[in-house]
């Protein structure tokens, strides 16, 4: 989701701005075209259609900590007109020091529930910046979340696909006991058994249908368990693409409710845990 003046014209705005890694993830050179764009309204829309009460909305993992403020501009507009529809969690670069921490903490003042999401490998910034370290604590006090980008080396290549070392993630984890984590794309399948050992990660399922069959729901309620899973999507990348030919929830959605959960797992996943964790 973005304002329409940014994909209009994605590759102006992108290049005006430097953040050239961003253009090669919408707009790749060779592969399928998975990238849609929406407006809040439009967002709204497929909400309604997909029986949504609420999402989340992240902010890009931008290069340049201007962008990550922009990007906080459009969400501030976006949780005032449709405050009951949207959550909002503030994109944040460490490159951008004092500047960057201030302004996720004015996000957060204003009524921000996290930051993310996170990608210091591609956003040019370590796992062991001290303006993470200190955003990840400053985030804590406020009860807030943070979503990083986590890569499963096992899959196949995708555009702009970057390594995320598990190893640094961890330890990043275990510097920030008071901190929520929630790795992306139900982070590093690979390391589930390591994760639970680390109570404050969560997971979420955003474009695991473009990386992995749907009996991984299974697998990773079996190895991290059903209360720290959260449904997330990537709307509005077609991560159903033979089944979208415009983004929408109910593809994803309906993938999940026909993996074979229970009901109540089902729940758990699509908003039980959310509420406690966002509460
Ligand atoms: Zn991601």
């Amino acid at each position: 989701m973005y304002p329409e003046k940014v994909y209009s014209d994605h590759s102006s705005w992108a290049i005006a701005r430097n953040e050239t890694y961003w253009l090669s993830c919408v707009a790749p050179k060779s592969g399928p075209k998975l990238q849609g764009w929406a407006t809040p309204e439009q967002m709204i829309a497929n909400m309604d259609a997909a029986g949504i009460e609420k999402a989340v909305v992240l902010g890009w993992y931008w290069e340049n900590s201007a962008t990550c403020i922009e990007n906080i501009g459009w969400q501030l507009e976006w949780i005032r007109d449709y405050s009951k529809r949207f959550i909002a969690f503030a994109p944040f670069n460490a490159n951008g020091g004092q500047t960057a921490f201030d302004s996720v903490k004015r996000a957060l003042d204003f009524g921000f529930k996290g930051i993310g999401e996170l990608n210091p490998p591609a956003q040019g910034y370590d796992y062991e910046n001290e303006w993470l370290d200190r955003i990840l604590s400053m985030i804590s006090e406020y009860n807030a979340i943070v979503n990083l980008h986590v890569t499963d080396p096992s899959t196949h290549d995708y555009p702009g696909k970057i390594e995320t070392p598990i190893q640094s993630l961890k330890a990043m984890v275990d510097r920030h006991p008071k901190t929520k984590f929630i790795f992306a794309h139900l982070g590093g399948m690979m390391e589930l058994p390591e994760l639970k050992r680390l109570p404050n990660v969560y997971l979420d399922t955003a474009a695991t249908p473009l990386l992995y069959d749907s009996d991984i729901y299974r697998k990773a309620i079996e190895q991290i368990g059903v209360d720290r899973i959260l449904f997330g999507t990537d709307y509005p990348l077609r991560t159903l693409p033979k089944k979208q030919e415009l983004p929408d929830f109910t593809s994803h959605l309906a993938q999940l409710k026909n993996a074979g959960l229970a009901e109540k797992e089902v729940e758990k996943i699509v908003s039980l845990n959310a509420y406690s964790l966002l509460a």
